[in-house]
C-alpha cells in the first residue's frame, strides 16, 4: 500500500498545475473581492488562537483570584478579559456574515467570467466540432464545472488555510510531551490519506467515463419536457419510452455512484480504526507516565484533547485537500475545452479581390467529406457562379447543394480543390471579411425570441438599421403583412419563450428573408427559400427578387423547378456532380433530365 501511495500521490500532484491557472482566473475576474476574502480568511484563522490565549488568561486569573478568597477587585481583571472574549466572538460572527457576502459576490463574478470564456470559445470553433460527440462531452463537462467549481474551490482553499492554522496550534501543544507525538499523529492518518487520494482519482475516472451517459439523461429530459418535441411525443406516445430510457441510464449511474461511495465509506472506516489504535497506544503511554508520576492527570486530559482534535483536523485537512484536487480535476476539463482551437482561421497574410463586387465564385475540383464521415459529399466538383447574375442549383435531397453553401461560407475547408472569390482563393481572405460579403437564408433559419423588428435587424447590427429600412426589407420579403397582423406589429415579441406570439413556418421564413435583404451584402445565397410557401406566394416574391439582388451575385438552392426557372443560369446537380447547365429555355431544348422533369410536372399540373 505504501508503495502504491507514492504512485497515487504523484498522480494527485500532477493535477495541481491547474490550480495556479484557476486562481489566476479567480484573480482576474474579481480582484478586489479576492483581496477582501483573503484578509478575512487570515483574520478568521487568527481569531480562534486569540480566543485560546484569552481563555488561558481568564482561567489563570480566576485560579489566582479564587486562591486567596474572592473579592471584586481581584475578579475585575478576569471580567475585562471575559468581555474581550465576548467581543472577539462577536467579531468572528460578524466576519462570518461578511465572508458569506464577499464569497458570494466573488463566486458570481468568477462564474460569469468562466461562462463568458466558454461562450467565447464555443462561438469561435469550427462547425466541424459539432460533428463529434467528443465535443459535446467536453462542452458538457466545462459547463457543469463552470457552475459548480468557483465557490467550491474557494471554500476548499479557505478551509485548507484555516484548518492548517488550527492543526499547527495542536501540534505546538503536543510537542512539549515528546517530539514523536506529532509524528505519530501524522502516521496514524496515512491510511486516511491513501483513501482520500484513491477515491478522488476513482471518482474522477468514473465521471469522465460517464459524461456521455449523463448527457444522455439530459437529452431524454429535454425530449420529455420541451415544447418543440411535445406534439410528436404525444402523437407517437413516446412518453413512456423516454421515461424508461431516462430511468435506465439513471439507475446504472445511481448504482455505480452509490457503490463507489459505499466502498469509500468502508475504506474510511478501516483507516479510522487504524487511527484509533494509534491514539489508544499514545494514551496508554501517557497513562503509564501518569502512574509513574511523571505527568499529572490534567496533562492526560489535555493530551487526549489535543491528540484527538489533531487527528480530526488532519482528517478534515485531507478531505479539504481531496476536494481541492477533485475540483482542480474538474478544472482540467474546463481548461481542456478552453484550449480547443478552430482550424478555420484567417491566414497570417490576407488578400481581398482586386476588383469591386459583384464577385464571381468558382469552385474548382472540390472533394469534400464531413468530419467523421466516410462518404464524400462532393467528389471532384466544379461550379462557376457568375458575377451579378442569379444562379440556381437544382437537385434532389442529399445531392450536395447545402454542402456547396457551407464551403462557400468557409464553415469547412475542402480536402482537395479550391474556391475562388473574384481573383483570390477563399482561404487567403480574412475570415470576417468573407463572412461579411455573404448573406445566407438558411433552410431552417434561427427564430430569435425577440421583437419582429429586431428579428430583421440582427443581420445588419453594425449599421443599426432604422425602422424605414426594416419595413422596406419586410415588404420586399412578404413579411410585412403577417407582422402587421400581430398585436403590436413590429414591436411584438416572436416565439413563445418569453410570452410572445408565434408565426407559421412560412412566415418565419419570410422574416428570415427580410433579414437577408436588409444585410445588403454582395453575395446572396438562398437555401430552399420557397420550401414553406405555396405556389402563389412563391411567384409573388420571386418576381421581385430580381430587382432586389440587382448588381449582386445570387445563388438559389432548390429542388423545385418552378423556383429554378427564374434564374439566369440553372445547374442541375445529382450525387455531388453537375449534370446539366444552362438557362430554362436552353435546358428545355437540351431534352435532358431537366426537360423531362419539367414536362412531367407541367403535365401533372395540367391534368389537375
Ligand atoms: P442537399 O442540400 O442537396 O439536400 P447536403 O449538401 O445537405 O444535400 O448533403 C449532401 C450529402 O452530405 C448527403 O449525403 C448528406 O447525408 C451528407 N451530409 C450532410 N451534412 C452532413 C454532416 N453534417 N455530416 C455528415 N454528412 C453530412
Amino acid at each position: 500500500m505504501y508503495f502504491d501511495i507514492f504512485k497515487k500521490l504523484k498522480e494527485f500532484k500532477a493535477q495541481l498545475p491547474y490550480l495556479p491557472r484557476a486562481l489566476g482566473m479567480v484573480w482576474k475576474a474579481a480582484r478586489l473581492w479576492t483581496i477582501a476574502w483573503t484578509l478575512l480568511l487570515i483574520l478568521q484563522g487568527v481569531l480562534p488562537v486569540v480566543n485560546v490565549y484569552l481563555t488561558k488568561a481568564v482561567v489563570n486569573r480566576l485560579v489566582s483570584a479564587l486562591g486567596g478568597g474572592a473579592s471584586w477587585e481581584k475578579i475585575k481583571p478576569a471580567l475585562v478579559i471575559v468581555l474581550l472574549m465576548a467581543l472577539v466572538l462577536l467579531l468572528s460572527e460578524g466576519l462570518r456574515s461578511l465572508s458569506t457576502w464577499i464569497r458570494t459576490a466573488q463566486s458570481e463574478l468568477v462564474q460569469d467570467h468562466i461562462s463568458d470564456l466558454i461562450h467565447e470559445k464555443a462561438v469561435s470553433l469550427d462547425l466541424g466540432f459539432y460533428e463529434t460527440p467528443n465535443y459535446y462531452d467536453q462542452l458538457h463537462r466545462a459547463r457543469v464545472d463552470a457552475m459548480s467549481m468557483p465557490l467550491a474551490l474557494m471554500e476548499n482553499i479557505g478551509a485548507l488555510l484555516q484548518n492548517t492554522i488550527t492543526l499547527l496550534a495542536m501540534v505546538a501543544v503536543l510537542i512539549p510531551y515528546g517530539l514523536w507525538l506529532p509524528l505519530l499523529l501524522i502516521v496514524s492518518t496515512l491510511p486516511a490519506l491513501y483513501v482520500v487520494i484513491r477515491y478522488t482519482l476513482r471518482f474522477n475516472q468514473w465521471r469522465l467515463k460517464n459524461t456521455m451517459a449523463v448527457r444522455r439523461t439530459y437529452y431524454y429530459d429535454w425530449m420529455l419536457t420541451e415544447r418543440e418535441n411535445a406534439a410528436e411525443l404525444r402523437l407517437f406516445d413516446l412518453g413512456n419510452f423516454f421515461r424508461n430510457a431516462f430511468q435506465n441510464v439513471r439507475k446504472r449511474l445511481r448504482n455505480e455512484r452509490v457503490a463507489l461511495v459505499r466502498d469509500q465509506a468502508m475504506a474510511e472506516l478501516l483507516a479510522a480504526g487504524f487511527g484509533l489504535l494509534a491514539m489508544g497506544a499514545a494514551i496508554a503511554w501517557m497513562m503509564w507516565q501518569a502512574i509513574q508520576g511523571i505527568v499529572t492527570l490534567g496533562d492526560v486530559a489535555l493530551f487526549y484533547q489535543a491528540f484527538s482534535q489533531g487527528q480530526r483536523m488532519m482528517k478534515t485537512l485531507l478531505n479539504n485537500a481531496g476536494n481541492l484536487v477533485r475540483n482542480t480535476l474538474f478544472l482540467e476539463n474546463l481548461f481542456e475545452f478552453l484550449s480547443l482551437e478552430p482550424k478555420i482561421t484567417s491566414p497570417p497574410r490576407t488578400v481581398t479581390p482586386k476588383d469591386p463586387p459583384p464577385y464571381e465564385i468558382k469552385l474548382k475540383n472540390i472533394t469534400f467529406r464531413y468530419p467523421g464521415s466516410q462518404r464524400t459529399a462532393l467528389n471532384d466538383f466544379s461550379l462557376t457562379i457568375e458575377a451579378g447574375k442569379i444562379t440556381a442549383l437544382l437537385g434532389e435531397n442529399g445531392a450536395g447543394k447545402s454542402t456547396v453553401i457551407k464551403l462557400i461560407c468557409r464553415f469547412y475547408d475542402p480536402e482537395q480543390g479550391k474556391i475562388l472569390i473574384g481573383d483570390v482563393n477563399l482561404r487567403d481572405t480574412p475570415l470576417d471579411w468573407l463572412r461579411n460579403q455573404i448573406t445566407v437564408l438558411f433552410q431552417e433559419p434561427v427564430h430569435y425570441h425577440t421583437t419582429a423588428a429586431q428579428n430583421i435587424a440582427v443581420s445588419n447590427q453594425k449599421a443599426e438599421p432604422d425602422m424605414t429600412s426594416i419595413e422596406e426589407a419586410a415588404r420586399a420579403s412578404g413579411a410585412d403583412t403577417p407582422i402587421r397582423r400581430l398585436s403590436k406589429g413590429y414591436e411584438t415579441v416572436l416565439g413563445k419563450w418569453f410570452g410572445g406570439e408565434e408565426l407559421s413556418v412560412g412566415e418565419w421564413q419570410r422574416v428570415a428573408l427580410a433579414r437577408a435583404f436588409l444585410r445588403q451584402s454582395p453575395i446572396v445565397i438562398l437555401d430552399e427559400p420557397t420550401s414553406a410557401m405555396d405556389s402563389w406566394a412563391e411567384m409573388d416574391w420571386l418576381s421581385r427578387f430580381r430587382d432586389l439582388v440587382a448588381g449582386r451575385t445570387a445563388l438559389i438552392i432548390t429542388h423545385r423547378l418552378s423556383t429554378a426557372r427564374y434564374a439566369d443560369i440553372i445547374h442541375v446537380m445529382t450525387e455531388g456532380q453537375i449534370v446539366e447547365s444552362g438557362s430554362h429555355e436552353k435546358l428545355l431544348a437540351l431534352e435532358g433530365r431537366y426537360a423531362y422533369s419539367w414536362r412531367n410536372q407541367t403535365k401533372t399540373v395540367k391534368k389537375q
